[in-house]
């Protein structure tokens, strides 16, 4: 038989049932899971996070292909459009910028006749600045801690140091952690983000900055033409304190301990050259789909599935965020072909939050949420993902902030797929860091999921193909599915009980 008539049979075949009135609306579901495979989610990673989309960075020609091409599935599948005027986008203004390569960092060290220059390696000791301006600079290091300003709490690591036309070195967050001490976090919350502390930096009059980041890429960060920045890691700080007559360890130990300055002249001469190019006035998009419910009352109410599409571009070469957060994007298609394949009874609807920008300063998520298409006091609950295609155990945060929500999910992993699943408690205090903690502030009941147990090769090139585990993602795919059909047939589906513990903390 010519094979595509021997598919077509066999496409008839198992379309056939799904239009017959008998389906009994157990089997659609258990049919729908089965057919939730790791083969389709390993294959949409793949294209996902091929060099096709560039990286997905929001702005970029390459972020709106995918965003396109997912709506064009959602689509076949008979996901509606949820986003501006019948389409699947919701569209934001947005900016973004382009690393080329020809990046480096170089320490020279004056000897009696002439210098040595050390190099650095590009991942391995550095990472390019994703947001740096473009251009080459050359000069004196002043460390300056954490880089933060604050009068009020007596700390200021900048008094009495002159960094202008300098290079500053600093350390990334804050002295003290959300986790030690949430009370008095607080107070120093607005001084671990990054455009703070790089916004600072410029206002002292520095022309550069490296940042002991680790060589990890991060686009969340503020663009100011001239100024350069780039992300370093151990090698580079301690060459640069070598014969200070400090050791950085000790130092960082010291300004957390005591909250004191500890500011100082390297008087090492460091050249750092980035290539970059800034697009100021861009389009960012969410892409967004939806599965009415089929009660006249209970379809009000929605049930949102999230994860972040977008990814860092090109760093000086690609980087493909194949599990963070092409492994998302899988499941979730997964889940809505599966809802829709079979015609699974939903009384309550379903939404679907491709989200934007997230690498970018979790943007998407904030749009979301100043013009969801449903209320916010009807929206039962976020399931969010990112993180979820390398590992071999799943964590959900925030479950002890929502056991309700919790119980529908573990029960669902109980029951069907027995991957190991914890839960804990999320203060959600920090800087936000996922598209969750935006919906958590909002009062919207959430559950974040990632994957853990086997390397991630967090915003690096190395986040691709070889490090994806397609099982765990079959069986995610699986439990949110279980989930969800749960949760839209439940009698009550209330998740606002304990809503109260989170706190919003952005004051
Ligand atoms: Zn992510």
């Amino acid at each position: 038989m010519n094979f595509r008539i021997r598919y077509l049979l066999l496409a008839l075949i198992t379309i056939a049932p799904l239009h017959s009135q008998d389906v009994n609306p157990e089997d659609a579901v258990l049919k729908a899971f089965h057919a939730i495979s790791s083969h389709d989610c390993h294959a949409w990673v793949e294209k996902i996070s091929s060099p096709e989309f560039t990286g997905r960075l929001t702005g970029t020609k390459g972020f709106n292909d995918c965003a396109a091409w997912l709506s064009d599935s959602l689509n076949i599948w008979g996901v509606s459009p949820w986003g501006d005027d019948g389409t699947y986008l919701q569209a934001f203004d947005h900016q973004y910028t382009l690393v080329k390569p020809g990046n480096y960092i170089k320490l020279h060290i004056p000897i009696r006749k002439g210098e040595i220059v050390l190099n650095y390696d590009y991942v391995n000791e550095f990472m390019p600045g994703a947001t740096s301006g473009s251009g080459e600079i050359m000069a004196e290091v002043v460390y300056v801690g954490y880089g933060i300003s604050a009068p009020e709490l007596g700390f200021d690591e900048y008094e009495n140091i002159d960094v202008r036309g300098k290079i500053v070195l600093m350390e990334r967050e804050a002295p003290l952690s959300p986790n030690k001490d949430m009370k008095k976090f607080k107070k120093w919350r607005k001084y671990s983000f990054h455009q703070y502390k790089l916004e600072n930096a410029v206002k002292h009059g520095a022309i550069g900055m490296i940042y002991n980041y680790g060589p990890i890429s991060n686009p969340n960060n503020s663009y100011v033409p001239g100024f350069i920045y780039v992300h370093v890691g151990d090698i580079v700080v301690n060459d640069i304190f070598e014969g200070s007559g400090r050791v950085h360890e000790e130092i960082v130990k010291k300004i957390k301990k005591n909250l004191r300055p500890r500011s100082f002249n390297t008087r090492k001469q460091v050249s750092i050259k980035m290539v970059t190019e800034h697009v100021s006035e861009a389009t960012g998009y969410n892409v967004l789909g939806f599965i009415e419910g089929s009660d006249p009352i209970l379809k009000e109410e929605v049930i949102l599935l999230g994860g972040h599409l977008d990814h860092l571009g090109y760093c000086h070469e690609l980087i493909p965020g194949a599990n963070d957060n092409a492994s998302a994007v899988a499941i979730m298609m997964a889940v809505a072909r599966a809802l829709k394949s079979e015609n699974v009874v939903l009384k309550r609807s379903i939404g679907f939050c491709f989200f934007g920008a997230e690498e970018q300063g979790v943007v998407g998520s904030k749009v979301y949420l100043e013009n969801p298409p449903v209320p916010l006091d009807q929206t039962l609950c976020l399931l969010n993902m990112d993180g979820v295609g390398a590992g071999d155990k799943l964590f959900a945060m925030a479950g002890k902030n929502f056991p309700t929500l919790w119980k529908f999910i573990k029960s669902a992993n109980d029951r069907y797929v027995h991957r190991q699943l914890k839960t804990g408690y999320s203060s959600n205090l920090a800087r936000p860091r996922l598209d969750a903690a935006r919906f958590m502030w909002a009062n919207v009941p959430t559950l974040s999921f990632y994957a853990y147990g086997t390397p991630s090769a967090y915003h690096t090139p190395a986040d691709n193909m070889d490090i994806i585990t397609p099982e765990i993602m079959e069986d995610l795919a699986r439990i949110i599915f279980m989930g969800v059909v749960d949760i839209a047939n439940a009698e009550q589906a209330q998740f606002r009980e304990k809503i109260g513990a989170t706190s919003k903390g952005d004051e």
